[in-house]
């Protein structure tokens, strides 16, 4: 039903919400959330502007609080991975400050149960368990790449050696051509396949952020599943990709405090996360000129963002008073591309 709704929006883009709980000696607890309406309107109160005067509202196409598990969140997102299988690309990207929750919805905490693993395990299981499905009827080769985008350099991060080089990118002509092609492709062939993959990419991922200080929240990840099929019977074949984005914090850095690597960071999240909200910005108002040359985040994303593709943006919230300004900008990103 999602999926029948999805071809009415304009741009075919939607806007999830999800506030994370405080967490266990988190100090404060005053919380900047007033209400969140079954109708998807959050209500955000100003923690120095106490009455209705401090109030505003955003509306979103659904909300998750914070007692919202995985599989809850999961199962509003199952109908976007679904249509992957069918042919359709997908982007699914989660925005918002570092500590927000990003990586706790896309991957799942560190150490994740099986209840606590985030969207990349769950949709490629999903994406797995329908292709085995179908198998009497369809042929599908489920295909995986991982890659990593820090101050506009791609790199692998599903390659055997650990190597980080530098990779390139190319201008998709084809709704099905691979806008990463160096980067490492491991099939899918089995449920173990997926946490084995999930593990090489945290692996790698992780290896970096010590050695560069806490790069991962300063670099944006994305995982691809490529799904193709072959139809036994009439011999037809299809071609359908999820993007799956854990972006770079969104905080602003005050240019005045930081130089050298750390200002030519802030200066690269900022532009590649400006550009995104360009690019759907422009396919939102159905724009004939789309700017997707303008960051290699969105040249890589190109393929699930417009056109037949769909959109879903997570907007991540931290409900702490003392997040308010960093949340506040957020929710407008959320509102101008919305
Ligand atoms: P980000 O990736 O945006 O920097 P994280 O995903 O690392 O943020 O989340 C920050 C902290 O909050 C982590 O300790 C994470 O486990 C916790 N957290 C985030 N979202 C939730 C949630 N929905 N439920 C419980 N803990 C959460
Ligand atoms: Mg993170």
């Amino acid at each position: 039903k999602l999926f029948n709704e999805l071809q009415d929006l304009k741009g075919n883009i939607r806007v999830f919400c999800r506030v994370r709980p405080f967490l266990p000696g988190q100090p404060g607890k005053q919380t900047i959330v007033e209400n969140i309406g079954d109708n998807g309107q959050l209500v955000i109160a100003n923690p120095s502007k106490p009455g209705k005067d401090g109030q505003r509202s955003f509306k979103f196409n659904k909300i998750f609080g914070p007692a919202a598990t995985q599989a809850e969140v999961f199962a509003d997102i199952q109908p976007f991975v679904q249509s992957v299988v069918d042919g359709y690309n997908v982007c699914i990207f989660a925005y918002g400050q570092t500590g927000s929750g990003k990586t706790y919805t896309m991957t799942g905490p560190n150490g994740a149960t099986e209840e606590e693993w985030g969207v990349n395990y769950r949709a490629l299981n999903d994406l797995f368990r329908i292709s085995q499905n179908r198998r009497s009827t369809i042929l599908y080769e489920v295909g995986v790449q991982m890659v990593e985008i820090y101050n506009e350099q791609v790199r692998d991060l599903l390659s055997s050696d650990g190597s980080q080089k530098k990779l390139g990118i190319t201008t998709i002509s084809q709704p099905n051509g691979l806008a990463v092609p160096e980067a490492t492709m491991l099939p899918v062939l089995s449920t173990s396949d997926v946490l084995d993959l999930m593990n090489i990419g945290l692996k790698n991922r992780a290896v970096s952020a010590t050695a560069l200080n806490e790069r991962s929240s300063r670099s944006h990840s994305i995982v691809t599943i490529h799904v193709r099929g072959k139809d036994l019977k009439a011999g037809t074949s299809l071609y359908g990709n999820l993007h799956l984005v854990d972006l770079a914090g969104s905080e602003r850095v005050d240019r005045s405090e930081v130089t050298g690597n750390r200002l030519k960071e802030a200066q690269h999240i900022n532009k590649s996360l400006s550009s995104l909200g360009d690019v759907i910005f422009a396919l939102a108002q159905k724009s004939s000129h789309v700017p997707y040359r303008n960051s290699k985040l969105t040249q890589v994303l190109q393929s699930s963002l417009g056109g037949q593709a769909k959109t879903l943006m997570f907007v991540q919230l931290n409900p702490d008073a003392t997040s308010y300004t960093e949340s506040m900008s957020t929710l407008k990103f959320a509102e101008r591309v919305s």
